[in-house]
């Protein structure tokens, strides 16, 4: 694949990975009493005082787990890359892509923090093009004429965290077709929108990368498992570059049970999405709002047309805490509220209704 190989750093193209003991050897063995394992200088009597044995490395490839998520998301399991949280896919991919101090990253504020946050950890370079401002959409024209010949990766947020909006397919469409770098949609919150996801049109762009996540939906923040999904060549790059245990055995073993209970996940999903809509219609019939976001994630952001720091440090004396986005470019003066439990939905609205009087 010329196209994608030749926006690679040449030293992560003559890099030659890690080999580890379970890259090694691959045999399925590993449960088998008859076979001795001393390989891996890992410690043959158990883990010290707990039952539950995490003696031996990981499958450094997690091929049960990506067995399950590629029949979930309809792939196939070499589209799939596991990382420590997406935040992980995402300092991988400008790793692998952005040579320091030359290449760039462009982003469209306001958006996840991580991006820019990555990329200033690699000293590579951020070209920004605000989101409307009317919307919170993106302009194709504008972000393809921003782009140079050093721009590598477009990152792209839809549902977009802090704004709560999903970014219109023909402008991500427009991008996909013209940009010869990798352009990366982080689908964090997709699970809460009514609307396919990315995946699904992998076969078409082989330069795209759809980041998705279990810390959100699937109520697995703790764990620290992110996906990417992107051609097999990405995939074979990234596992190249990342540490060779990263996803631990704790993590797949509970991903694995968690993946299992799919009746759960809808539960939840469909709490969460009727609390946001909830959420919102009492948001938007309270006084208190000059503006309330419309939102396919599981947060809503507002404008109080009070000021917000006086809005917010109030709802911490009520033992409230939300986030201050005002700081943002384009959202001054807001608060971004997580859907809460419907208990808390409810404590919150009221009072932020004892504010408002
Ligand atoms: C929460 C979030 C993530 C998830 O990051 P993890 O490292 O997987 O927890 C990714 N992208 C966006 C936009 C997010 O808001």
């Amino acid at each position: 694949m010329k196209e994608i190989e030749q926006l690679v750093r040449k030293n992560i193209i003559a890099l030659k990975a890690y080999s580890s003991a379970r890259d090694e050897f691959k045999g399925e063995t590993l449960s088998s009493n008859h076979t001795i394992f001393i390989d891996a200088n890992e410690n043959p009597l158990g883990s010290v005082g707990f039952a539950q044995s995490y003696n031996r490395y990981p499958d450094p490839t997690q091929r049960s787990l990506k067995d399950e998520i590629a029949k979930l998301k309809n792939t196939k399991a070499d589209t799939i890359f596991l990382g420590n949280g997406s935040d992980e896919a995402i300092d991988l991919l400008i790793r692998i892509f952005c040579e320091p101090q030359k290449d760039t990253i462009l982003i469209t504020p306001p958006t996840y923090g991580m991006y820019e946050v990555a990329a200033n950890i690699n000293d590579v370079g951020i070209e920004r093009v605000l989101l409307r401002e009317s919307d919170f959409g993106i302009s194709a024209e504008n972000i393809l004429a921003k782009i140079t010949p050093h721009t590598k990766l477009i990152f792209l947020c839809s549902p977009n965290n802090p704004t709560g909006n999903l970014l219109k397919r023909d402008d991500i469409v427009r991008i996909l077709q013209t940009f010869t770098g990798i352009v990366v949609i982080d689908e964090a919150y997709i699970d809460f929108a009514e609307t396919p996801s990315w995946i699904a049109t992998l076969q078409h762009y082989p330069r795209l990368v759809v980041l998705q996540t279990f810390s959100k939906a699937w109520g697995l923040a703790g764990l620290r498992l992110g996906m990417a999904f992107a051609h097999p060549m990405i995939i074979q790059l990234i596992n190249k570059v990342k540490p060779p245990y990263n996803i631990n055995q704790a993590t797949q073993e509970i991903a694995l049970t968690v993946l299992k209970q799919k009746n759960d996940y809808q539960k939840h999903l469909q709490t969460l999405i009727a609390e946001r809509v909830k959420l919102y219609d009492n948001l938007t019939r309270m006084p208190l709002f000059e503006k309330v976001f419309p939102s396919e994630a599981n947060f809503v952001l507002v404008r109080p047309k009070t000021d917000a720091q006086q809005l917010y440090d109030y709802l911490i004396s009520q033992s409230i805490i939300v986030r201050n986005r005002s700081s943002q470019p384009l959202c001054q003066n807001t608060l971004r509220l997580s859907v809460g439990s419907p208990a808390e939905n409810e404590l919150l609205i009221e009072k932020l209704r004892q504010f408002s009087i």
